[in-house]
């Protein structure tokens, strides 16, 4: 039985579920599965993103493989609080950028809205993300997502920044961060081989099946499982 997210009662009852992960673990695209959802059951839906978040479109959230949903940008969750009162249930994506994320949360949650949060629990220094964690006392659910390590291929929970930028705030996608296991982390970065090329040396082996999935293209129509 799922834990999450419950339909019933939701007028009377609010709730805080939280997306917790390194970049690149799927957060946003968790947001938007649980989001559409509740557009489906016909809730009044809201997502909001965080202003100085461009990357790739200016009035949608965006996933790395570029998925959007309409979305409503500001750099203060209090600015949208009239807007979200308008609505069942909201969405935040970016959470550990706003300062006022878990005020802002809170009373939703306490008026009867569904909050639903995708955030860095970490930056790249494995330190709490801002204020994000005492998000966790007043949530309902909370799920922590991996990555693929960019290394190993192993199961990536943190997030590791390339070059020498210090300021913890810094948007970018692949070219500045890489996903990462506990190992990987504190090693240099290494320049991955393409998961294809592991598969194809893989099955020259007759007595070794390997799924022939590739993990980072945009196909995930023809996975096919042995
Ligand atoms: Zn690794």
């Amino acid at each position: 039985m799922s834990s999450f997210p419950r339909f019933s009662g939701l007028e009377s009852h609010g709730q805080i579920q939280v997306i917790f992960g390194p970049m690149f673990s799927g957060k946003t695209t968790e947001l938007m599965r649980r989001m559409k959802r509740y557009q489906i059951a016909n809730y009044h839906c809201l997502v909001i993103k965080y202003a100085k978040d461009v990357r790739y479109d200016v009035s949608g959230i965006a996933t790395h493989d570029k998925q959007v949903l309409a979305a409503l940008p500001t750099e203060h969750l209090t600015d949208l609080y009239s807007e979200a009162l308008k609505h069942d249930v909201v969405g935040i994506d970016e959470g550990q950028f706003f300062p006022d994320i878990v005020s802002f949360c809170d009373k939703l949650a306490e008026l009867g809205k569904v909050v639903i949060v995708a955030a860095l629990d970490g930056t790249f220094q494995k330190r709490g993300f801002g204020d994000i964690l005492n998000l966790v006392p007043i949530a309902e659910s909370v799920v922590k997502l991996n990555a693929v390590c960019m290394s190993c291929f192993g199961d990536g929970s943190f997030t590791k920044r390339k070059g020498s930028e210090q300021k913890v705030e810094v948007i970018g996608g692949t070219e500045m961060y890489l996903a990462t296991c506990r190992g990987c982390f504190h090693s240099p970065s290494k320049s991955r081989s393409p998961l294809k090329t592991l598969n194809r040396v893989s099955q020259a082996d007759p007595n070794v099946k390997v799924a022939s999935k590739n993990l980072f293209s945009q196909d995930v129509e023809n996975i096919e499982m042995h």
